[in-house]
Parts: C-alpha cells; structure tokens; sequence
C-alpha cells in the first residue's frame, strides 16, 4: 500500500487527511498492520480491530460532513493505565486481568470519537501500577526496544515509547508520576511531555501516588506533543487536584515569536539553566556528550547558557520512595478481592480472601511498594520518614524558584545512562530507583518537564541507543519547553531517526 502509514507523525498525517490523500480507515489499517508484524516487541496488552475500524469509519464520515476536528483519523494508542470503555484495562497487572471499565478516563474521552477524534488502536504495556523504570514490571511480560532488542525501552510508559519508537502508531500516552513519560522517551528515541501537575485531568488513570501522578503525550516531535496536549488537557471538575485554567492552544503557544527573536535566533534572549548536580562526574559519557551537543544547538540559536543550582537533587530519590510508595498502599488498597479485579478461589474467610488475592495478584514490585509505604505511613514512624519527606519535597520545589531566578528553563539529561540490558538490574530494585535522579526533582515540584532526542551513543556491541535532554519549565509554561524543543527539532534530525528494522 503507497498511503502512508503511522511512520509519519500527527501533524503530517492530519495533513494528510485534511488533503484527502489517505482516509483514517487506511491508517488505521496500517497501525494494526504494524502491530501485528512487531507483535514481538510486545507493546500491545489489548488491540481490537473491529473497533479501530469502526472509529475511523466514524472520523472519515465526519471528514466527510465538513465536521472533523484537525486531528480526527490519526491512530493513537493508550498506556494501559487509562480506563476504557471498549477494551480490556490492566495496569500491567495480573490483579486487573479481563478487567472493563464501565467509562472511559477524560484523556482517553478527550482524544477519542467525542472529543478530537483520534483512533485508538490499542492498549499498551507498562509497569505494573505504573511502578518502574524498565517495564520488566509488567505481568504480561517485558516490552523490547526497538534500537535493540536485549534492551529495555525504559518505563513505566515503556509500551508507549517502543510504539512510537517502531512507528506502530505516531503517538501514545503516557503517564509520568516521576519519570515514566521523560525516561522511556529517552530511552526510545521519542519526544514526551509531562504537564506541569493538575493540566491533565486524573479521572480514569489509575492511580499510583495522587500528588505526583500526570498524564502526558509521547509523540515524534514537539509539535505533535503540543497539539496532542491541547486536545488532552485543560479543567476537569471529575478530578479535584485539575487546574481551573482556560483551555490552552499548546500549537499557537509553541509557535508564538519571541520577542526579539529572528528566524536564525528563534531563541533569542533565552537563558537555560544548568544545574551542576545533573552533571556529575560520574555522567556516562555518552550520555554527557549528547546532551552537551544539543545545548550548544540550543545556544547557536541564541539561548544562553547558565550555571544554577538545584542542591537537593539527590535526596529527591529517598524523597519519591518515600512518598509515592506511601501514597501507592492506600490507593492500592482497593484492589481487595471485593471491589475490583482478580479473587482468589474458595477463601476460607475474609482476612484469607484478603491475603490470597493480594498475594495472587500483585507483583514483587508493587508488593515491596505497599510495605514501605505501609510501613512509612505507620504510627511511630510517620514523622520520621513521611513527613521530613514532605518537608524536603517542599524544600526540592523551593530550589526550583531560587533557579528560576536566573534562567527561563532547566535542561540536563533525562537519565544517568542509555538504555540498560534486559534483566541487568533484575535482582537489586534501589539500582532501578537511584536511575530515576534527575527526573525526579520535577515531579516532586509539580513542574512541566519534557524528553527531547538529543543524539545517540553506541553500545559496545555496535547498537544506535538513543539519549533525552531534559527541560524543566516553570509551573504552567510548557510553551517555552515547546517552543525550545521545536526550535531544537527545525535544526537537528535525531527526533526523525527510526530504529533499523521498523
Ligand atoms: N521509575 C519511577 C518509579 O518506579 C517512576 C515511575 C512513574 O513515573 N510512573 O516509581
């Protein structure tokens, strides 16, 4: 078949429909196509034909009538952490398995037949209840990465990066609680958002830890990333933590002059901050290497370049595994054999319904998460460890202001390392979490943050592993973050590079 398929991106094949020259049944051909010929990579936990095609049936006859949103047609895949209606919803857990929502989750609605029209082609993999940063925590196995294949594509959005990464669909969503749209993003070569908190609506995402929790897209460029978030954030009255703001035109925003801008200086007057913790000595090199390539692109086109300081980036890691597992035992204490999901068979009473189905259903990894979290929550242990927690993530979030100060956005890598070996840090779960370091900080302060391809580096057997630059922007400017990346993406190609092989 000549049309073209998902390989393009979001702006281009909404082009491509508006022009008529491939209708929204065709891509969604091509989407279930591609999954099927990479059903190896296992990024798919649910894919439903019929009912792809019968969503782009639907946006062609809107198209059709006149009636069509800009992005109506264009395939899109769910983390299966989003609730849906019409397709199976597990959170990567086996405790979830079979599991139908009777609604679908507001971003889900959002970019869906309701809303923007965008065609949803599956459901994807991830670490369960979103916990991890390789997605080896899923129940229903590890997803591979698409630059190579003994690798992991990052996580908990792994299923989202590796699709977008093999060009299965141009765009999925993630969900990032402290790191799991940014890392993953890194990690396959893709461009991912996560808003500042309270711009995507939590309704129907299934919660991990509430006050670090936010949905985001994962896309092949900035662009599409900014017209995918306009589609999907903005108030929703459902979720109680949603920032009352005006809807947000993320497109225009990203595409708006700088003042004192030129075409070769689009980031004129622009001042990046460097926190000097994000680059310590012990930065793989390749991984500094490519992120310093990328900011001297960014100062070409007339940002500069500003030495800061973030002094608490590294208690940000006993901060998070302090507060996220304590706020993932009370969420996760739903899942009780009663409520939802799996039941264990013939309990002798209650408290064995309870023990059984929890053991049955829940991974090692959420296991270990409800016990420090239980155990941090605890009375006698609370203000020791929960709430000196709170204390310091208020001190991380005061660190940004005092930075802020001096510079419009942060940048620094997005990980320590590239992609690591599939199975590498099976056995020690502290080497997976203090990995999570530098995407960590913003998420405890609620800040937009974003992963932009910034180069490769070559492993020792010969592979092309992509590596993420880090922004971090102010609360509620994820137009400069945009903006910076678009930038950045007009004169570099390492966002378009496919994987050998997809
Ligand atoms: N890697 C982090 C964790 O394991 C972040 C996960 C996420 O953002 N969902 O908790």
């Amino acid at each position: 078949m000549s049309a073209p398929g998902p390989v393009l991106g979001v702006a281009a094949l909404a082009r491509e429909l508006a022009a008529g020259r491939v209708s929204a049944l065709e891509l969604a051909e091509a989407a279930l196509a591609r999954f099927e010929t990479h059903a190896a990579l296992g990024t798919a936990l649910a894919v439903d034909a019929e009912l792809a095609r019968a969503q782009a049936r639907a946006a062609d006859a809107r198209r059709a009538r006149g009636e069509a949103p800009p992005l109506a047609g264009v395939p899109i895949a769910h983390k299966d952490i989003f609730v849906t209606r019409d397709l199976p919803t597990t959170a990567g857990s086996r405790m979830l398995q079979g599991y139908l929502s009777p609604f679908d989750a507001t971003v889900v609605e959002r970019l869906g037949a309701g809303g923007a029209g965008l065609v949803t082609v599956a459901k994807l993999n991830c670490d369960e209840f979103a916990m991890g940063s390789s997605n080896e925590n899923s129940a229903y196995g590890p997803v591979l990465n698409p630059w190579d294949r003994s690798r992991v594509p990052g996580g908990s959005s792994g299923g989202s990066a590796a699709a977008v990464a093999a060009g299965l669909v141009p765009a999925a969503t993630g969900t990032d609680t402290g790191g799991s749209i940014r890392q993953p993003s890194s990690f396959c070569g893709t461009t991912g958002i996560k808003p500042t908190y309270g711009v995507c609506s939590r309704w129907g995402m299934i919660a991990f830890a509430s006050s670090l929790d936010q949905a985001g897209p994962i896309a092949r460029s900035a662009e599409d990333c900014a017209l995918l978030l306009s589609a999907m954030g903005g108030f929703d009255e459902r979720d109680s933590t949603s920032a009352e703001r005006a809807p947000v035109d993320y497109h225009a925003a990203m595409l708006a002059p700088r003042e004192g801008a030129t075409p070769s200086r689009p980031l004129a007057g622009l001042r990046i901050g460097l926190p000097r913790e994000f680059f310590p000595a012990a930065l793989a090199d390749d991984v500094a290497g490519a992120v310093r390539g990328a900011l001297r692109e960014l100062e070409v086109l007339g940002a500069t370049l500003v030495d800061v300081s973030l002094p608490r980036t590294e208690l940000s890691i006993p901060v998070y595994y302090i507060i996220a597992p304590a706020e993932a035992s009370s969420n996760l204490s739903r899942f009780d054999g009663v409520k939802f999901g799996h039941r264990c068979a013939d309990p002798a009473d209650l408290t064995d319904l309870y023990e059984r189905t929890r053991a049955e259903g829940f991974g090692p990894e959420v296991k270990r998460r409800i016990m420090i979290g239980t155990y941090v929550l605890s009375h006698g242990y609370y203000d020791a460890y929960y709430l000196q927690a709170q204390k310091l993530r208020r001190m991380i979030a005061d660190d940004f202001q005092a930075a802020f100060r001096d510079c419009d956005l942060i940048a620094g890598p997005v990980a320590p390392t590239v992609a690591w070996k599939l199975g590498e840090k099976g056995s020690d779960p502290v080497q997976s979490y203090l990995a999570d370091i530098f995407t960590l900080p913003a998420s405890l302060a609620g800040l937009p943050a974003m992963s932009v391809p910034a180069g490769f580096a070559r492993s020792a057997d010969g592979a092309e592993l992509p590596v993420g630059l880090q922004l971090v922007g102010r609360s509620f400017d994820e137009a400069t973050l945009l903006a910076t990346a678009h930038a950045l993406q007009q004169v570099t190609d390492w966002h378009a590079r496919r994987p050998a092989g997809c």
